[in-house]
């Protein structure tokens, strides 16, 4: 299938995660029916990855955190394939896919995330469990109703970047994931009698726990992790599982009856043969999100080098610039989103309990805040609902511009 060359201008939008299907809402938006906008996918569903520890650790159904791809783009009129990107051409402006389709494009959206690299760890597949997608996160459910307790490691691997473009740089993806895993596996474990005699330990290759926020973010999560009774070990790289421990890069071991990882986010490598990725494979663009060799490609979410930490709320608005300024180009009248990159992530703690941590300490700015309590888990439940409900739509800006501005405000009246 090629582009008849006569038609409205084509958009391939490359994933249906967070940022393709932000884009592709945004697109709608801007142009409607002007552009002709196909959605390509290996998958037949979209996939909330924040709501996995919810999965993996309280039994939540998965449907719960998934919908359909094809009702996704029917909903805006434009076009789903499922099929499986094989090939970039970014001169011949082509796609090559595993169903034998070659779809060329006027513009390009890459938006495919990143590998989880889950056979990087000898004793994985065998003893090793994770909370990343609909397979493991389900698995780990399995293993908890058996659990009989034991001592429990969670860490996550490190990350490489590459050089070309200047992003933070940090020791790995994002240990947002192991938050949400320590405290909901303390309530599991106290609710189940088994918490006395399962210690809950987290490394992390960094130098400190939760390296991307300031001052503020770690007193507050050291109080956490002490009042939840979890110990941490830096300076930690994994480099095996066995059934009952776990052995690091420095050869020290450890103790384990139940080890949970965030493993290695390596990028996909038809993108590096593509020629389109830095040296370590992401995508290399500016703040626009514009590929820095070729002008009509964009790129948004885990799969770019910008994106550090690996962060939907990062994904969500790279998208909406990316999708601001391919509609600019082709006519719309749009304003460009400016990036204003932050961390923004909830850790639920149990019934009605969680806490989110909001930051800009990395990215050069003032706010490093943690905020307490069912507001912030009945933030995370309705974004959830909202998000699943309206087959990928975000919940209106108001409240998060509301606390961005209150935090902005608190942070000023501190100096
Ligand atoms: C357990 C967990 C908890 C998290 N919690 C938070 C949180 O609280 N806050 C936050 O901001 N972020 C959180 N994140 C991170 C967030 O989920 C990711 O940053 C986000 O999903 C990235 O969106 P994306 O669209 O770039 O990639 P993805 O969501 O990974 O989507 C990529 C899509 O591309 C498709 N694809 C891949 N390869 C191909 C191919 N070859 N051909 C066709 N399609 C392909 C995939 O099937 C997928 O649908 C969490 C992540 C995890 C794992």
């Amino acid at each position: 299938m090629t582009t008849p060359r006569n038609h409205s201008p084509r958009v391939l939008i490359l994933g249906g995660g967070f940022a393709g299907i932000t884009a592709m809402q945004n697109l709608k938006s801007a142009l409607g029916d002007k552009i002709n906008v196909i959605i390509c996918d290996n998958r037949q569903t979209s996939l909330n990855k924040p709501r996995l520890p919810e999965v993996a650790m309280d039994g939540e159904p998965v449907k719960h955190v998934r919908f359909s791809l094809q009702a996704a783009a029917d909903s805006l009129g434009y076009t789903f394939m499922r099929a499986k990107v094989e090939k970039i051409d970014p001169t011949g402006k082509q796609i090559y896919f595993d169903n034998g389709k070659l779809l060329s494009y006027d513009y390009l959206l890459i938006a495919v995330g990143v590998n989880k690299n889950y056979s990087a760890i000898p004793g994985f597949e065998e003893y090793g469990y994770s909370v990343c997608d609909d397979v493991h996160a389900p698995r780990l459910w399995e293993r908890l109703k058996n659990f009989e307790g034991g001592p429990v490691v969670t860490g996550a691997m490190p990350y490489r970047s590459g050089t070309r473009i200047k992003a933070p740089k940090l020791m790995t993806p994002c240990e947002g994931p192991i938050g949400e895993i320590i405290f909901m596996l303390d309530y599991y474990l106290k609710n189940k009698g088994l918490r006395q005699k399962s210690p809950i330990t987290v490394f992390t290759p960094a130098d400190i726990f939760f390296e991307d926020v300031g001052a503020n973010v770690h007193k507050d999560a050291e109080a956490l992790m002490k009042q939840h009774d979890i110990h941490v070990m830096t300076n930690k790289i994994i480099s095996r599982i066995e059934k009952d421990h776990v052995v690091f890069k420095d050869g020290a071991t450890m103790e384990s009856a139940l080890t949970i990882i965030i493993p290695e986010y390596k990028a996909h490598s038809f993108i590096q043969d593509a020629g389109l990725g830095d040296e370590e494979g992401f995508i290399p663009t500016d703040k626009q999100m514009r590929h820095l060799d070729y002008p009509e490609i964009f790129a948004a979410g885990d799969a770019t080098a910008l994106s550090v930490p690996k962060l939907g709320h990062l994904a969500v608005m790279q998208a909406e610039i990316a999708a601001c300024m391919i509609a600019g180009e082709l006519g719309g009248d749009v304003e460009i989103p400016k990036y204003k990159p932050a961390i923004l992530c909830i850790m639920n703690r149990g019934p009605l309990e969680a806490t989110m941590i909001y930051s800009t300490y990395l990215f050069g700015g003032k706010i490093d805040k943690t905020l307490d309590g069912p507001i912030p888990f009945l933030m995370k439940w309705s974004f959830d609902f909202y998000y699943n409900y309206t087959l990928g739509h975000m919940p209106p800006k108001m409240g998060e511009k509301l606390l961005e501005k209150h935090f902005e405000k608190q942070a000023e009246d501190s100096i």
